[in-house]
């Protein structure tokens, strides 16, 4: 198959990029590289199946060839680059979906759009179905994003019933491993970064916000079973285990082995006090559950992380 990436050389989109190529697929990988890095994509680079293109989406996008697929994972994703970049991405979740859902047409290719756990704002039902509209306040700081998601899925759906395109909608909760950026501002990143350069780790809050962490192995196997079906979503994706984030750097400082300790900072605004997909629309779908526990997979990052820091 022919496939195109959008955020190809982002976190998520260098795993997709990665398993698509050892499938024996052909991936174009368009990034304007706001928040992806040559880094990630430079082992992929000497793939004769595999073509970069730095361009921003938002601008238009063409293509000569054929596509089968068009992945739209383009867009900056951690709370720390949306409030640095808000315009660019609402532009990306906005102009960006809608010339990538134009091309996907054009080509006769499928189309599946990264939506996010952001569309449920802070929520108000707990934990979060597909059937849930969201709590999301559209003036925060986190309004960028979470609305720039929200479009994405409005015109999705929208070309989905008007031109019959093939479409799917995936909601990605909080993922992390290996080729995040290390300076990121995630939650998971920060505290690994910290830990392993003998710094305290940054609690905001009283840290009893809850997250629900997956391994983006899981995360990336899910998505692959997601595009083989006939359903257009919403689908959540996300690890269903809940700590809070107290709880993590607990354990973060003990599979480090650090002495570090934990020093607490004011909570940003808008900051969901808890976060869990019901994931029991997955399971149904696609039988798929994730496998990776908070442990193990936090021992693969760390690994990854010590080599970069
Ligand atoms: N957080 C924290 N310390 C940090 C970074 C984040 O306590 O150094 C908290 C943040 O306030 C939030 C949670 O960790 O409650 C997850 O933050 P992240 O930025 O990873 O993503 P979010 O889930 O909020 O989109």
């Amino acid at each position: 198959m022919r496939i195109l990436i959008t955020g190809g050389a982002g976190f998520l989109g260098t795993h997709l990029c990665s398993f698509f190529l050892k499938r024996g697929d052909t991936v174009i990988c368009i990034d304007n590289l706001i928040t992806g890095t040559r880094e990630n994509i430079a082992l992929l680079t000497d793939e004769p199946n595999f073509i970069f293109i730095q361009h921003d989406i938002t601008k238009g996008i063409t293509f000569n060839d054929d596509i089968d697929w068009v992945l739209h994972f383009a867009s900056p994703a951690s709370p720390v680059d949306y409030r640095r970049y808000p315009i660019q991405t609402l532009k990306v979740g906005g102009l960006g979906t809608h010339n990538c859902l134009g091309l996907a047409k054009e080509k006769k290719a499928k189309f599946m759009l990264a939506s996010t756990s952001e569309i449920y704002g802070d929520p108000q039902v707990h934990p979060q179905k597909e059937t849930y509209f969201g709590n999301v306040n559209c003036v925060g700081p986190r309004g960028c994003y979470d609305e720039s998601k929200r479009f994405a899925e409005a015109m999705t759906v929208a070309y989905h019933r008007v031109h019959k395109l093939d479409t799917r909608i995936v909601r990605i909760f909080n993922t992390y491993g290996p080729l995040m950026r290390i300076n990121d501002g995630r939650v998971v990143s920060n505290f690994i970064y910290q830990a392993l350069t003998g710094k305290n780790l940054t609690v905001y809050g009283d840290g009893a916000q809850t997250r629900s962490f997956c391994y983006v192995d899981d995360l990336i196997r899910g998505i692959v079973k997601f595009a083989e079906i006939e359903n257009e979503g919403p689908l959540n994706l996300g690890n269903p285990e809940e700590f809070t984030i107290l709880e993590l750097a607990r354990e973060v400082i003990r599979l480090t082995g650090a002495k570090s300790k934990i020093k607490f900072l004011p909570l940003p605004e808008d900051d969901p006090k808890l976060r869990r997909p019901d994931t029991s629309k997955a399971e149904d779908l696609l039988g798929w559950q994730p496998k990776i526990s908070l442990e193990e997979g936090l021992k693969r990052t760390i690994e990854w992380f010590r080599e970069k820091v």
